[in-house]
């Protein structure tokens, strides 16, 4: 009977995460991407639209490893955070 490791926060909390972007207007791209990080099929991408003089966001978010990728604003002036703190970003506390 060996103790389970606890899941990683973006597994835990998978349905919690999907749920939170979606309340705040992000939408999720039908399609998975190769994540650069982990070279698995799973990462999803999320674009929220910005009114008008606002920028957008959009977020890379890998459901394998947890590596997340954030741009915000358009065009050229967009900038990029990488590593980005999804777990932190959406206010979902680690287990612990
Ligand atoms: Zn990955």
């Amino acid at each position: 009977m060996g103790k389970k490791p606890p899941l990683p926060p973006w597994l835990e909390h998978a349905a919690l995460v999907k749920k939170k972007m979606k309340d705040r207007g992000f939408k999720m791209a039908d399609r998975v991407q190769i994540c650069t990080h982990c070279g698995e099929y799973a990462e999803e991408t999320w674009s929220l639209k910005g009114g008008q003089g606002l920028g957008g966001r959009d977020i890379c978010a890998c459901m394998n490893c947890g590596w997340a990728r954030s741009w915000r604003g358009q065009g050229a002036a967009r900038l990029l955070e990488e590593p980005f703190d999804l777990i932190g970003f959406l206010g979902i506390a680690p287990r612990g």
